[in-house]
């Protein structure tokens, strides 16, 4: 037996591993599956390399609870450890042997997927149990070991006899403020959360299982249940394979596998596989944003050699994709460190980038593939893709292949396509293109609808973020301009060359204006007698479009960039001169019914654009009714 000091510079490690890593006990258990994962993957490498003979069939990782004896025992059958290993790479605790072995089989080691160098290790064990017992062989033809630690400093070592199988277990005496790892139901969780796709099968109790009959079974045979092992992980999860291996019915299965309580089908998949100037493979799903969208949970996931690791991917994955969900799995991420630490690492950033690139990547090739399919689906995709071309230079680049622009009659254009049709008669005395937009297809109708009389394209932008998208456009683009429908009439939007002709002079269409301006009286509406069809609507409301459009912007976190105190509202009544209202109003005589048929028509200008509501919606309804009776 030998019996001496772990090799620390201080007296004693353990209450520090135990303070300092307080809130997060739990992830003991995933260090140490780690390390038994590693020691299975080191003797399969071994293995391949022809270093070492042997028949087993498949390794397995056993996790076992004994409430009664207080011990939580993990068992594995891979390289295990001799006692002079044990002396090296357990008890001097800054050691890592995982670093070292890669360091000795660099080359043939590197995609063996050994895990090692969490920084956090072995030792973990501490936090939770009061003392720990390591039962080892070696593969190498060398007597078993036990080494017994209580926490303190001092430890024990000894040649055992009773352990016969290759292997390492490890066991934990649970320390009396960590009883809930006792809990099958703790453990289990725990499992699940980090281990469920770890690379060697993870044993944890048992299962029953209902064998198939035989098919010449006797009409009343029974089926018979067995009790089998039961295996907690899928050790070959769908981002360790190729493409080429997997179906779409796989891909969609392995979204449930990630996200059981999500009934909703994916729209798609992108895989990501990448191996140079980093290690990162991974499946990023685009969900339904439907409603009732949870963004809290059912997150990206990050893993580490199939480790979870976490589900706070903020800084790695860019945050326009942060409503995706999935798996990203690298192990060039560094783990354990600050957030801010995580944002300007130089390996983070280029990971960012290149998920970005992927992304607009498949976006082009969707497109490509199936046109129609990819329109059904931009109204489920298009605030992710809006986001990203407002908040990625690269992707806004590309976006002119993939971005949809909808108009009010269902048709969906590309930027190029949309510029095209539009170029011959939609543009301004200046030059600029002229796109009209709807940002709400019914509260709109009415503009919308004089609008395609004249045949001109409306598209459909209804995202929360249209306004700050609009504005990228703007500065993106050359000579261009977006106006919402309402924001002035069409006439002034857009350059025409038939002006209509007036019905009235000009003394005329000075007294008219001067009539409404006393009848309305209201500085938030500016008059604007108007030379349009007789066919038009005599009183017609416009919101001009850079005040709707801060305001739009504000509502949706523009920056604050005006604080909270809000745009006064503003708003242009235009008055078509060639309505007969006009001319009515004109030839009315008494003060008051002059009033009167003014006040009506703002209130049915003002219906036309919502903005007839409470008292003054009431009292309107209320003259109609009398007005009918007359
Ligand atoms: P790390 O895993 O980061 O190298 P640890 O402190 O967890 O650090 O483990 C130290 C070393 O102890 C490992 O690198 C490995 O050589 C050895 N070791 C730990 N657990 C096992 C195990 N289950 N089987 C074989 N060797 C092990």
């Amino acid at each position: 037996m030998t019996k001496g000091n772990i090799n620390v510079s201080v007296d004693n490690i353990f209450p520090l591993i135990k303070k300092f890593l307080y809130s997060d006990h739990e992830i003991f258990l995933r260090e140490l599956i780690s390390n038994a994962t590693d020691a299975t993957l080191k003797l399969k490498h071994l293995r391949s390399i022809g270093e070492i003979e042997i028949s087993d069939s498949t390794p397995q990782i056993e996790v076992s609870v004994d409430k009664e004896n207080k011990t939580l025992r993990i068992k594995d059958q891979g390289i295990g450890m001799t006692a002079e290993e044990v002396e090296k790479y357990i008890n001097q605790v800054a050691f890592s042997g995982a670093e070292e072995f890669l360091e000795k089989y660099k080359d043939s080691a590197k995609d063996s997927g050994i895990i090692g160098h969490f920084g956090l290790g072995f030792y973990s064990a501490f936090m939770v149990a009061e003392k720990v017992e390591i039962l080892t062989k070696s593969y190498k033809d060398e007597p078993a070991v036990r080494w017994i630690c209580d926490g303190s400093p001092q430890f024990t070592l000894e040649e055992i006899s009773e352990k016969t199988d290759r292997g390492t277990e490890i066991i934990l005496h649970i320390a009396e403020d960590s009883t809930e790892f006792l809990e099958e139901s703790r453990i289990r969780e725990l499992l699940l959360k980090y281990n469920k796709f770890m690379p060697v099968p993870i044993k944890f109790g048992t299962k029953k299982e209902t064998l198939p009959l035989p098919e010449d079974a006797a009409e009343d045979a029974k089926p018979e249940t067995v009790e089998v092992d039961n295996i907690i992980n899928n050790p070959t999860p769908a981002w360790t394979k190729t493409p080429s291996e997997l179906t779409e019915a796989d891909y969609k299965a392995f979204y449930h596998e990630l996200y059981p309580m999500q009934f909703e089908e994916p729209l798609f998949n992108i895989h990501l596989n990448v191996d140079y100037p980093f290690n990162l493979t991974g499946i990023l799903y685009f969900p339904k944003l439907t409603n009732g969208l949870n963004i809290e949970k059912d997150k990206i996931q990050l893993y580490q050699n199939q480790v979870f690791v976490t589900d706070e991917v903020k800084g790695i994955v860019p945050d326009f994709l942060m409503l995706l969900r999935g798996v990203i799995d690298s192990p060039d991420i560094p783990l354990n460190v600050s957030r801010s630490y995580l944002q300007a690492d130089g390996a983070v950033k280029k990971i960012s980038s290149y998920i970005t690139k992927k992304v607009a990547d498949k976006m082009v090739s969707l497109f490509n593939e199936n046109r129609e399919d990819y329109e059904k689906k931009w109204n489920d995709i298009k605030i992710v893709i809006e986001y990203g071309m407002i908040s990625e230079e690269k992707f806004f680049d590309k976006s002119d292949k993939f971005a949809l622009y909808p108009t009010t009659d269902g048709n969906y254009y590309l930027w190029n396509e949309l510029s095209e049709k539009i170029k011959d008669n939609q543009t301004d005395k200046d030059g600029n293109l002229v796109i009209l937009y709807a940002t709400n297809a019914d509260e709109q109708h009415s503009y919308i609808q004089s609008a395609k009389e004249k045949g001109y394209q409306v598209l459909l932008l209804d995202s929360p973020i249209v306004p700050h998208l609009i504005q990228k456009l703007e500065q993106a683009k050359e000579k261009i301009t977006f106006a919402r429908v309402d924001a002035d009439h069409i006439n002034n939007l857009i350059r025409k060359e038939d002006a209509a002709v007036s019905k009235l002079n000009d003394t005329e269409k000075e007294s008219l204006k001067k009539n409404i301006e006393e009848a309305v009286n209201d500085t938030k509406f500016t008059i604007q007698v108007e030379d349009l069809d007789s066919t038009e609507a005599p009183f017609i409301i416009t919101q001009p479009e850079f005040m709707r459009r801060m305001k739009d912007m504000q509502a949706t976190g523009g920056g604050g960039m005006f604080g909270m105190s809000g745009f006064p509202e503003m708003y242009n009544l235009v008055v078509n001169s060639n309505s007969e209202l006009a001319s009515d109003i004109l030839k009315t005589d008494s003060a008051e019914d002059k009033n009167s048929k003014i006040k009506y028509a703002l209130d049915l200008a003002k219906l036309s654009q919502n903005l007839l509501k409470g008292k003054d919606l009431t009292d309107f309804i209320q003259r109609s009714y009398q007005n009918l009776s007359k």
